[in-house]
């Protein structure tokens, strides 16, 4: 059975935890940086998107025998949010990276504008849905180069307005050779917020249609939160995003949410829906808001099964 670590007290801790699991989870399994480690078919075509659409049809999957993913399935229309939320180890990020194709589906389907994700090529796919997080993968190079990785053909004035939307013009500008600063391994350090912008810009220049987003935020200062979330509001406008959800404004404004629980979605509708559902979103949003102390005892103890 799976083990889980269920936050207790104060949502604070919930997002912890989250930024923990995922930040070791991003960092041993490197997501887009890794190289895929499934096969591709032979007969795989280039993605073509047109909406954005994505379809989760009854998914289960399990990193080995173990079920991690089960019977998910969900529609998002193009240029929808959809957040995840759940305790950490519901699966979260193991749904998204079967978006990627990091992995494949061991039953059922994933589709984008109705085509079988198994059936396209793997660098189109990756070309059209991007990822960004904070645990973003920073080459020994210049800034600017760090920002160009994977738009290759940017010149000078693109990859500046791209630093310009994501808000990180302003430090690179700050930094000891501005955007030629090198940066990554023995390069300067930068900051978890620092990073999380280079990676939004990046993801600006990318310019996918599908936008996977670990919005962990670290120990970033109000007005650096500030900016991110400013970035991504314009980065997740118009473009179809999966968010793995720690801060309260997208989870609210999100067009659906889905709560994740021992790998099946539990509770899934708006902020709205869930609150007056009262179920365990509205409980974590109760804990969060400190209109309760904790979860009630039946959520621990489901957790803990
Ligand atoms: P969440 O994002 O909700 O925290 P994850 O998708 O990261 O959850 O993890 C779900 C479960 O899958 C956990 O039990 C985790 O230990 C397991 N898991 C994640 N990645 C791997 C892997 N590469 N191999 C085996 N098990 C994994």
């Amino acid at each position: 059975t799976q083990r889980f670590i269920w936050p207790m007290a104060q949502f604070g801790q919930i997002i912890n935890m989250y930024q923990r699991a995922y930040a070791s989870a991003a960092r041993i399994f490197g997501l887009m940086d890794e190289p895929s480690r499934i096969a591709e078919n032979p007969d795989a075509e280039e993605l073509a998107v047109s909406d954005g659409a994505v379809e989760y049809e009854d998914v289960t999957f399990g990193y080995d025998e173990e079920t991690i993913v089960e019977d998910v399935s969900f529609t998002v229309d193009g240029g929808e949010t959809v957040a995840l939320v759940g305790p950490t180890g519901a699966g979260k990020s193991t749904v998204l990276k079967l978006l990627l194709r990091m992995y494949d589906v061991n039953e059922g389907a994933i589709r984008i504008d109705g085509e079988d994700i198994r059936n396209v090529t793997i660098p189109s796919l990756r070309r059209h849905v991007g990822y960004v997080s904070q645990d973003t993968f920073l080459f020994y190079g210049s800034v600017g180069e760090n920002i160009a990785y994977g738009a290759f053909d940017a010149d000078e004035e693109e990859i500046e307005a791209a630093a310009k939307a994501a808000e990180a013009h302003e430090f690179i500008t700050n930094l000891p050779e501005g955007y030629d600063t090198m940066v990554g391994e023995r390069g300067v350090k930068l900051s978890g917020g620092q990073r999380q912008r280079i990676s939004i810009a990046r993801a600006i220049l990318k310019d996918p249609e599908i936008l996977v987003l670990d919005e962990a935020t670290s120990d970033v200062d109000t007005e650096t939160e500030m900016l991110i979330q400013r970035s991504l509001d314009r980065l997740t406008a118009d473009r179809t995003t999966f968010a793995i959800a720690h801060r309260l404004s997208t989870i609210k404004d999100a067009d659906g949410i889905l709560v994740l629980e021992d790998g099946q979605i539990a509770e899934r509708g708006t902020h709205e829906d869930l609150i007056d559902t009262e179920g365990l979103y509205a409980h974590l949003w109760g804990v969060q808001a400190g209109e309760i102390d904790d979860l009630p005892q039946e959520f621990i103890d489901r957790a803990a099964e």
